[in-house]
C-alpha cells in the first residue's frame, strides 16, 4: 500500500470566478504528513528500501523532512534528518514527532546539507527534498488520480520551489496523454529561481531567500524544472508575500484548511483567476499544503502586511 492517500478532488464554490470559468482543488495539504511531498518521497523510500537501504538521511527542516521521518515510521526504517540552526521548534517538533532523529548543525541549509550528506554510507538513502526522478514519478500520482476521476483540466496552477512538484505534475499530464495543458507555476517575490531562470534564459542562483514562504525556498531549481519549461506550455507568475499570507487567510475560512505560504501562493493567483486565468474555463490547483505555519503566525503575518 503506499504512503500517500487519494486525496479530495473537488470544484472550489469560492474561487469559481466567472460563468462558465470553474476552479477545482486537488487536495495535497490532506495528506498526513502535510504536505504532496509524501507522495514522491514515500515512493522513493519504498524504492530505496527495495534497493537495499536501511537508513533515510534527510537534510529539510521543512515538509520534506517531516515527509522523510512519516515514510521511515511507516516502514520501519531509521530517519536521521539535519537541519540548521534556524530550524524552528515546531518544526523540529513534528520531525521528531516520526521517530526521526534530529540533528541541529550549522548557521544556513548548507552547512546542515553539507553534515547531511557526509553521513551518507553505502547502506543509506539520501532523501533529497526536490532533485530525484523518484520523486517526481511519486508526485505524478495526484494526476492520475485526476485523471481517473474523468476531469480533465485545460490548465494545471501550482507552486514551484525547487521544481520538484512540477518536475512530477508535467510527467503525470505525459503519462496520461495531456501534454498539451499548460501549467502556470507560481513563485513568491524573494524565492523566484525559477521565473528568473526563465528570464535569464539559463538556470541562475539567487544569493539568498527573502521571502517568508520559506518552502520556496531553493536558490537554485533543478535541472529538468528548467528544461522543461522549453518542453512543455508553461507560464510563469510571481506574486508577493502578502497576497500569499492573504490567500492562507481567506482560504482557511473558505474551505477550512490551514497552508502555508508556500501554497498560499498558487491560491492567490487561483482567487484572482478571473485576471489572470480569464482564457481557462477549467482549472486545477495543485493545493500543495505544507505545515510549518501555524494558524497564529499566518494571522500575525496578515497583520505585518496590512490584512
Ligand atoms: C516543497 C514544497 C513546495 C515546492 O515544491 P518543489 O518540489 O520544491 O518545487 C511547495 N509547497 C509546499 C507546501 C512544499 O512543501
Amino acid at each position: 500500500m503506499p504512503l500517500h492517500l487519494h486525496t479530495p478532488l473537488f470544484e472550489s464554490g469560492a474561487m469559481s470566478a466567472r460563468d462558465g470559468q470553474s476552479v477545482w482543488l486537488k487536495m495535497e495539504a490532506m495528506q498526513p504528513p502535510g504536505s504532496f511531498k509524501i507522495r514522491g518521497i514515500g515512493f522513493a523510500c519504498e524504492e530505496y528500501v527495495r534497493r537495499g537501504a536501511t537508513r533515510f538521511i534527510s537534510s529539510s527542516g521543512g515538509n520534506a523532512g517531516i515527509a522523510a521521518a512519516y515514510a521511515g515510521r511507516r516502514l520501519g526504517v531509521p530517519v536521521v534528518v539535519v537541519v540548521p540552526e534556524t530550524t524552528t521548534e515546531r518544526a523540529k517538533e513534528l520531525i521528531a514527532r516520526e521517530n526521526a532523529q534530529v540533528i541541529v548543525h550549522g548557521a544556513s541549509f548548507q552547512e546542515a546539507n553539507a553534515l547531511a550528506q557526509s553521513m551518507v554510507t553505502g547502506t543509506d538513502a539520501f532523501i533529497h527534498p526536490f532533485d530525484d526522478p523518484l520523486l517526481w514519478q511519486g508526485h505524478a500520482s495526484m494526476i492520475d488520480e485526476v485523471a481517473a476521476a474523468r476531469f480533465k483540466p485545460d490548465a494545471v496552477l501550482l507552486s514551484v520551489g525547487g521544481g520538484g512538484l512540477l518536475c512530477g505534475v508535467v510527467e503525470g499530464l505525459r503519462r496520461n496523454g495531456w501534454s498539451d495543458v499548460p501549467v502556470v507555476a507560481v513563485e513568491t517575490v524573494g524565492a523566484d529561481s525559477f521565473a528568473q531562470s526563465l528570464a535569464a534564459g539559463e538556470r541562475i542562483e539567487l544569493p539568498g531567500i527573502s521571502s517568508i514562504a520559506t518552502s520556496l525556498g531553493a536558490r537554485r531549481v533543478a535541472e529538468q524544472a528548467f528544461a522543461l519549461a522549453q518542453q512543455h506550455p508553461l507560464r510563469s507568475v510571481v506574486v508577493s508575500d502578502a497576497e500569499a499570507v492573504q490567500a492562507c487567510l481567506r482560504f482557511m475560512d473558505d474551505h477550512r484548511v490551514v497552508v502555508e505560504p508556500a501554497c498560499g501562493a498558487s491560491l492567490a493567483v487561483a482567487y484572482d483567476a478571473a485576471r489572470s486565468l480569464g482564457q481557462y474555463s477549467k482549472v486545477l490547483v495543485i493545493v500543495c499544503g505544507g505545515v510549518t505555519a501555524t494558524v497564529q503566525q499566518l494571522q500575525k503575518w496578515g497583520e505585518v502586511f496590512g490584512g
